[in-house]
């Protein structure tokens, strides 16, 4: 809310629209009684909202955690309102979740889980209404089962109704890779804008999953030495450059980078204060905060991670001169894909991967491309002008589409 309070205010936002903004179109709770391997019936707690549809059905993710809330649910739609206004996609904001710990349960519970709560969702959801996709802990099998409920009910193949589905099932090609391409092509676009050479400069990315390993694999692609990864067992250095190749296959291996001998072993706060040109944080949110904030060497932040940066480093980045392409724009590489999914799903034709990353590189050089130039008129941060261009794409359709 702080940002958005921010960019409102710059964009004389007026109460009207704001009010509307600020609030969730939608919420829907349902309690989901299944039945558990020992018999016993359990009742568990699922959740969607809706955010915005002002440009479009509501699109975001699933997540299955014990973590999950109606305020946290509420909070990561309106995110992706932004999100997918921001790469100018016709998608509002959505987000679900149901409050479960999906590790402690058998594939045939999930699976009970999961067909009960599309069902109770199956007039929430739909290609024209609402779109999720998975989220932590949900992947490629729960979008399965859920399309084949959602069909059973519709009595109709509705494979257009989520995305991050198994490419037989219609899911698209380059969706694995998406998100961390996105998060080259702002690096990229970012060094140019700033005058860099790609093979003059440094990287180091916090987090080594999907996000984090192909950000770095492909930033690396670009002439760019990496210096230093990191995952949940710690950071790894080396100022002569980690070969991402070789610490994907011992991650691979290994189960994650626990023991890397390619560099010197940190602790993940030092990696983040590295001496380096750009900073990639793609593990988990508030990394950058105000207590680390001053010691970052970075010239250029990349934000892979959704909420890295707390709001109360911001202003010590900025101080700082470091640019900091914000969470909405440089991770939105994902949606943009989903979104193609989707696409492809409607047009029931198949497109192949160059054709993907490039429609999608496409997209993120143009989205990156309107939100520094908004920066640059409004003299503010990416990030700030990243809710501006966003806020006022949904605000000025709002007022095209209406209010009673
Ligand atoms: P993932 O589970 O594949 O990887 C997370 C990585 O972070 C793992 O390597 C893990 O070991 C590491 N990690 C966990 N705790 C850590 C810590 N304390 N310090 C350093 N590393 C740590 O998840 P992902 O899909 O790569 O997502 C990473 C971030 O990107 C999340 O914030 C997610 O919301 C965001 N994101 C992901 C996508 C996507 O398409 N996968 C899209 C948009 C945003």
């Amino acid at each position: 809310m702080k940002r958005f309070d921010e960019a409102a205010k710059i964009l004389n936002l007026d109460d009207s629209v704001y009010n509307t903004l600020k609030y969730p179109a939608r919420i829907v709770t349902v309690h989901l009684p299944v039945m558990m391997d020992n018999g016993k019936i359990q009742v568990f707690e699922g959740h969607r909202v809706q955010h915005s549809t002002t440009l479009g059905p509501s699109k975001g993710g699933i997540r299955y955690s014990m973590d999950v809330s109606l305020d946290e649910v509420k909070a990561l739609a309106a995110w992706m309102t932004w999100k997918t206004a921001v790469v100018g996609i016709p998608y509002g904001g959505g987000k679900g979740g149901i409050k479960c710990d999906p590790k402690s349960m058998s594939k045939g519970e999930l699976e009970r889980l999961t067909r009960a709560y599309a069902s109770a969702m199956s007039d929430i959801f739909g290609p024209d209404k609402d779109i999720p996709a998975p989220d932590m802990n949900t992947g490629q099998q729960e979008m399965a089962w859920i399309v084949d409920e959602f069909s059973k009910i519709k009595g109709a193949y509705t494979p257009a109704v989520i995305t991050g589905k198994p490419i037989s099932m219609g899911g698209s090609l380059g969706r694995v890779e998406a998100t961390g391409r996105g998060v080259m092509v702002c690096t990229r676009s970012a060094l140019s804008k700033m005058g860099l050479k790609p093979e003059a400069c440094t990287c180091v990315v916090q987090g080594f999953g999907n996000v984090g390993s192909i950000s770095a694999k492909l930033i690396e692609q670009l002439g760019v030495k990496i210096v230093g990864i990191s995952d949940v067992t710690g950071g790894y250095y080396n100022p002569e450059g980690i070969k991402v190749a070789e610490a994907m296959a011992y991650s691979k291996a290994n189960g994650n980078l626990g023991g890397f001998p390619g560099g010197k072993n940190i602790s993940n706060s030092e990696l983040l204060e590295l001496e380096c040109d750009i900073l990639v944080p793609a593990a988990m949110e508030d990394q950058i905060t105000d207590a680390n904030a001053a010691n970052i060497k970075a010239k250029l932040i990349v934000e892979g991670a959704n909420g890295p940066t707390s709001a109360n480093a911001d202003k010590i980045l900025n101080d700082k001169g470091i640019i900091v392409v914000p969470d909405i724009l440089a991770n939105a590489g994902g949606v943009t894909v989903s979104y193609f999914e989707w696409v492809q799903n409607r047009m029931g034709y198949f497109w192949s991967e160059e054709d993907v990353n490039s429609k999608a590189d496409a997209v993120m050089m143009s989205a990156f491309e309107t939100v520094y130039e908004a920066g640059t008129n409004h003299k503010v941060s990416m990030r700030t002008a990243a809710y501006i261009v966003s806020i006022d794409r949904v605000a000025s359709t709002q007022k095209f589409r209406g209010v009673y």
